[in-house]
């Protein structure tokens, strides 16, 4: 953020230069346009009659002022490159150009190109930016299965409706998916109607009774679920349609939010529906990126300084479990944590794919590594409790 304000101060430099030589300029040239004119109207005057001496001197002179005029305009214009110039040097300054360090090459090699644009492709469904994503297609020949698309046009299509304020499309689509949506315990279709009934109390008393036409209609399958009280909530609202729900008990049902609301919700069960993470994995991963790439060059720098290369640089010397470890730890905040991260209190070391998390026996849970190490013949003692034990009984725990 610093680097960020440090350029912007330059930037405002040359605007503020940029404004003081256009003030300029303009002002000069129209002095020199009004002198001009004035000029030749005097040299009209005169008539096809040959100029008098001092006729001839005061246009030496104006053509001297024009000239002059033009010279200082050049130079000032040279100085706003100048200045231009010093806002690349200053982006240069304050943002490292040199990411290198810490990317790894072979990541994306080989066929994992391939599964690195179809997670761009689908970035772009998710987005509904369709057409570049077909651009995309071509021409990296992606071979995505026609299943993997289509659910992010019905998403778009639906989530575009809900942003124009209409129900239509959600409804129908909650109706037609109502038993899987209740099966994971999704009141989705409920939000929906809830919605559609303020929108009709919103209009006014004369409305009323349409909404209590749409209540009896819609709302009587949800009445048996948790959703009672909120079906009372809104009866209760009725109540006060004739004098203006704003200065009612009832107002948040008038708040603006809650077309963002059901958008989220609706987002959220749809993805959860269709097996989907709710954000893009690419955008995840870019913001997770954005977070932790000035800690890791931050570190750099530090372990550059106190020459610990070793940390970072000489991987092949790290045992495998290390490998896929951070140098320090960083905290991306509580929406990127997907699941626990099982720490071998033996080892003190994450748990791998390779070195996984073993339940004891007893129930005292170790990493395989320690297990391996504590194992003495057919025997292991667990370091908790004296159990004696097989190792080989141990079992693998998934996260
Ligand atoms: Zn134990």
């Amino acid at each position: 953020m610093d680097a960020c304000t440090a350029v912007e101060r330059d930037i405002d430099k040359v605007l503020s230069k940029f404004t003081a030589f256009s003030e300029h300029s303009s002002n000069t040239l129209t002095n020199l346009r009004s002198d001009i004119e004035n000029l030749k109207r005097e040299i009209d005057q005169v008539g096809s009659g040959e100029l008098t001496e001092a006729q001839a001197l005061i246009l030496t002179q104006a053509l001297g002022r024009v000239k002059e005029a033009v010279t200082c305009l050049s130079t000032d214009h040279r100085d706003l490159h100048s200045s231009v110039s010093k806002v690349g040097k200053a982006v240069d300054k304050n943002f490292t150009p040199d990411f290198g360090c810490i990317s790894n090459d072979s990541v994306f090699s080989g066929t994992k190109q391939q599964l690195l644009n179809e997670v761009i492709c689908q970035h772009f469904f998710r987005q509904g930016l369709l057409t570049i994503a077909e651009d995309l297609i071509s021409e990296t020949d992606l071979q995505l299965q026609k299943e993997s698309r289509e659910p992010f046009f019905e998403l778009n299509r639906i989530l575009d409706a809900l942003k124009a304020r209409k129900l239509e499309p959600a409804l129908e689509w909650a109706k037609i998916n109502r038993e899987k949506l209740r099966a994971q315990h999704s009141s989705l279709e409920f939000k929906l109607h809830r919605l559609a009934f303020i929108e009709l109390i919103k209009e006014g008393p004369h409305k009323v009774q349409e909404a209590i036409q749409y209540a009896r209609l819609h709302f009587t399958p949800f009445v048996y679920q948790h959703e009672k009280a909120v079906i009372q909530n809104l009866m209760g609202s009725l109540l006060y349609v004739k004098e203006g729900l704003v200065n009612s008990p009832y107002a948040e049902l008038l708040s603006s939010t809650q077309w963002g609301e059901i958008c989220d919700v609706f987002t959220r069960d749809a993805c959860a529906l269709l097996g989907l993470s709710v954000d893009s994995p690419l955008s995840v991963c870019i913001n997770a990126g954005c977070t932790a790439l000035p800690i890791l060059l931050n570190i750099k720098q530090v372990m550059q300084q106190r020459q610990v290369h070793s940390m970072w640089n000489t991987k092949e010397e790290l045992p495998v479990s290390l490998m896929d470890e951070l140098p320090i730890e960083i905290d991306l905040g509580p929406t990127c944590r997907y699941h626990s991260i099982f720490a071998c209190p033996i080892l003190r070391q994450q748990s791998t794919e390779s070195n996984p998390p073993m339940r004891l026996i007893c129930g005292h849970v170790i990493s395989r590594d320690a297990l391996n190490k504590l194992t003495n013949g057919n025997k292991l003692k667990c370091p908790y409790c004296p159990v004696e034990q097989n190792p080989n009984e141990a079992a693998h725990i998934h996260f």
